[in-house]
């Protein structure tokens, strides 16, 4: 038994390795588009545009929200509401889209696009807005918009 446990300690940060340069391979083979220097700002620099400024807050087409570096989908017109804030809110993001982390300091809920890490915005839950009672609070230069095709 206590070999097998000497073998586990020694395989199990090998295999976590191979993980990690497996992951590090996969992001530098991505293709980001290109940011200027106000969208670096929000989506690399965590930054916030002004309110009532994006070009999405007012914006009820219907299609598909992107991320902007990365293109990945990320929320659907659909899930999209008004909530009077100035930026774009959704109750909903498309599943397994948006990675959410707890910001430092406990009080908010940072989101960020999970396949590049581009900074969103933050959710917020139980404000009451709408059924699902959250509201993903997203920067509108953190998004691309792809209009549904008409059939
Ligand atoms: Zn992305």
């Amino acid at each position: 038994m206590k070999q097998i446990g000497i073998i586990l300690l020694i395989a199990l940060p090998i295999i976590a390795n191979a993980q990690d340069i497996t992951k590090s391979k996969k992001e530098s083979a991505m293709k980001f588009n290109e940011l200027n220097a106000f969208e670096k700002s929000v989506i690399e620099g965590k930054g916030t545009e002004r309110p009532f400024t994006g070009i999405y807050y007012k914006h009820d087409e219907k299609g598909t929200y992107v991320c902007k570096k990365c293109n990945e989908p990320l929320y659907r017109s659909a899930d999209k509401f008004d909530a009077h804030c100035g930026w774009p809110s959704f109750d909903d993001e498309i599943k397994g889209a948006v990675k959410k982390t707890v910001d430092a300091d406990g009080r908010r809920t940072e989101i960020t696009c999970a396949k590049c890490g581009a900074h969103l915005g933050h959710v917020f839950v139980g404000e009451g807005f709408t059924s699902k009672n959250t509201r993903h609070c997203v920067n509108s230069v953190s998004l691309n918009f792809l209009p549904e095709l008409k059939k």
